[in-house]
């Protein structure tokens, strides 16, 4: 039988050198999700990428999806009882909450998140089975609940590490600057009129 596997060598190049890889493709979907939060104040987006590189769930800071928008309020001044707080479920647990697979597959697995996490979601990240977490802002990470969720990963060997964006550092950079995804009309850009050119 005719051997398959030796091409020669000049016909191998031309290969792209620079991708995004995972940690790339998990932060910008979750920059993504977390346009959907309706929270005027932070947007936050997670994002959970198993070991082999593909999106298994994703969430936002959110009332459940099925929840009235004028029975709760989004405020975060004045009685408790009327601001955002007793209702929004954080990006973290809203994002562990739609995940439906295997839970053993969450061992291996990755979070991304836009702001480093609360106490309340390290437990949830602690009981879900994650062991990694990558973070974009870490603006938070010294006031007391940030400082609840470092203690409990430090003492539950969940690492975490701050995102460093190399390949997309554009839309990292726009993101962080106005804390909310600028969605740009494509259509008229040279660049995609470029692009569409070389297919
Ligand atoms: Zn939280």
């Amino acid at each position: 039988m005719e051997e398959l596997n030796n091409i020669p060598n000049e016909l191998l190049g031309g290969k792209r050198e620079t991708v995004m890889g995972n940690d790339e493709v998990g932060m910008l979907h979750a920059i993504v999700e977390s346009s959907k939060s309706k929270d005027p104040s932070t947007q936050v987006g997670a994002a959970i990428v198993d070991k082999d590189g593909n999106l298994i769930s994703v969430g936002c800071n959110n009332n459940p999806a099925e929840w009235e928008d004028k029975n709760f309020p989004f405020g975060n001044e004045g009685d408790s009882e009327y601001t955002k707080y007793p209702y929004i479920i954080h990006a973290e647990r809203n994002c562990l909450a739609n995940y439906n697979g295997d839970k053993n597959k969450l061992q291996d697995a990755t979070m991304y998140v836009t702001l480093f996490p609360c106490n309340e979601c390290a437990k949830s990240i602690y009981l879900s089975g994650i062991k990694h977490l990558v973070y974009l802002d870490d603006r938070r990470i010294d006031d007391s609940y940030s400082k609840g969720a470092r203690r409990i990963f430090d003492n539950t060997n969940i690492t975490y590490e701050k995102f460093n964006p190399s390949n997309c550092q554009g839309m990292i950079a726009s993101f962080i600057a106005g804390n909310e995804i600028e969605l740009l009309p494509l259509e008229n850009t040279e660049d995609v009129q470029r692009k569409r050119k070389r297919f």
